[in-house]
Order: C-alpha cells, then sequence, then structure tokens
C-alpha cells in the first residue's frame, strides 16, 4: 500500500467506490494529521497552511471512470487492497477542487458545499506555490484572484439563501476576509461591519484587525497570532456551551476547513 509522509502528514491510498457509477478505484487519504495547537500556521480566512498541496488534495477523490468529484470521505470504502485498483486521475491538485464544484453545480449540491470547495481550491492554489521562486508570482497572483472571484460568487450565493441556520456570522467573516483579499476593500468593510463576533464565535480583535487592514487598503493574507489561534481552535469549554443555541448546519461538508481533515484522521485510523 502506498504511503507518504510529508513532514508530521501521512497520506495513504485507500479503495473507495464511486456513488455514481460504482467503479472502485485507489485515491490517497490523509491518515494522520496533527493537531492544532497554538503554534499552527492559520491565516485569518481562517484555514491551516498545510506543508504541500497534495495534504489537501487528498481531501478530495475523482473517480477515474466518469470523473465524479466529491470529498474523498465520502465515498464508501472497497474491500479490494488499492495496489489492485485503478488509480485517481492524476491532475493538478487545485484542480480536484474545480472538479469537485462543478461535481457539485451538477448534483444540486448547496451553495456552501460548494463555497467550501472553492474556498479549499484557493488555499490548496496557494499551497501549490510554498517555496516558488519570484518568476512563478505571476503565475501565482493569477491564479489566487481567479480562485477568489470564485469563492466570492459561491459564498455570495450561499448567504443569500435564507434557509439554512449554522454559523451565517463567521461565514460573513470568511466573505469579508477573501473580498479584503481580492482588494475590494469597501465591500470587506460592509461584510465585516455585519458580523457579531459572539455569533460568531471568533474575538473580535480578529475582526477589528481585519477590518482595519482592509481600510487601509491591504490585501496580503495574514497570520492569526497563537493567542487568537487558541481563542478559535482551542477554545474553553464553556465557550461552547454559551453557543449552544446555534445549530450545526445539516449540510455534508463541514464548517471550516480543519474539521474535516480532522475527522477524516478519525475515519482513515
Ligand atoms: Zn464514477
Amino acid at each position: 500500500m502506498q504511503q507518504v509522509q510529508i513532514q508530521e502528514f501521512i497520506l495513504r491510498d485507500t479503495s473507495l467506490i464511486c456513488p455514481s457509477c460504482s467503479t472502485p478505484f485507489a485515491s490517497p487519504q490523509i491518515a494522520r494529521m496533527p493537531n492544532i495547537t497554538a503554534e499552527t500556521t492559520i491565516e485569518a480566512d481562517l484555514h491551516r497552511v498545510l506543508p504541500a498541496a497534495a495534504v489537501r488534495g487528498a481531501l478530495i477523490a475523482i473517480c477515474p471512470a466518469c470523473v465524479y468529484t466529491w470529498w474523498s470521505t465520502a465515498f464508501a470504502p472497497h474491500f479490494y487492497v488499492p495496489d489492485l485498483l485503478v488509480p485517481s486521475p492524476e491532475i493538478e491538485y487545485p484542480k480536484k477542487f474545480a472538479h469537485a464544484v462543478l461535481t457539485g453545480r451538477k448534483n444540486g449540491a448547496h451553495a456552501l458545499d460548494r463555497a467550501l470547495l472553492a474556498l479549499n481550491g484557493l488555499w490548496c492554489a496557494r499551497e501549490t506555490y510554498i517555496g516558488a521562486g519570484p518568476e512563478q508570482m505571476d503565475n501565482y497572483r493569477a491564479d489566487n484572484e481567479r480562485w477568489l472571484v470564485l469563492a466570492v460568487q459561491e459564498l455570495d450565493t450561499a448567504l443569500r439563501d435564507e434557509d439554512w441556520n449554522g454559523n451565517r456570522h463567521r461565514y460573513a467573516y470568511i466573505m469579508g476576509e477573501v473580498l479584503r483579499q481580492l482588494a475590494d476593500f469597501h465591500a470587506a468593510v460592509r461584510y465585516l461591519d455585519t458580523v457579531v463576533a459572539r455569533r460568531a464565535m471568533l474575538p473580535q480583535e480578529l475582526i477589528d484587525h481585519q477590518r482595519q487592514l482592509a481600510m487601509a487598503g491591504v490585501s496580503d493574507p495574514t497570520v492569526l497570532p497563537p493567542h487568537v489561534v487558541e481563542a478559535i481552535f482551542l477554545p474553553k469549554p464553556q465557550v461552547i456551551v454559551a453557543e449552544a443555541e446555534e445549530p450545526i448546519p445539516a449540510i455534508s461538508t463541514p464548517l471550516i476547513f480543519t474539521t474535516p481533515s480532522m475527522q477524516m484522521t478519525a475515519a482513515v485510523r
């Protein structure tokens, strides 16, 4: 069985069945993901920076027969060992997320699902350029902008839909932050001004800080300081109790990018 270690992350080939055409195939999944600590690199759009695009790419599986593409944990497992099966097609990692958005549109997936896929595509595209030289910066900027535009489109559709009641304030915050990165500062501030920190379960200082950056016309991605990472991702139990009236949305994909991977770790073990 193929296994790859990238820093503390382990990817392992797994056997899956396509829900659309029933073809069994092999696709890598994340078999080990280190827990988030205060020192983990997390950016202000609430994504954990992964060490390589291959790691985030393993969140998605593509059927080699019909190109159905979705979160790899949503596929049923097959009992064959992966070595005996056709492998998932090898395409650039961010493109897996683009295929997944298309599959989602075709199958009527909720816009929030598609927004999460678009956001992951954005982050995966960025991770593709980790260690890239200055000669690749033009490509990086073009890719980055395309993904930002797609994420804004899908988030906008999701936020206009009144029929789901998850953590809308957190998504509005992410929308504001993505618009800031897109240099649409006016719209970014407008969204950030709608966010109630307590309801978004985010520190007020984070919202204020990103708003200030938008006001100053700064579009660069920003890394969260350790105490903010702690407040958001390693909260004390009473914070969770205080927000218990907020139901989790009935949507198959996770609220934020970190949750799926952690669930996946549990599922693969
Ligand atoms: Zn298929």
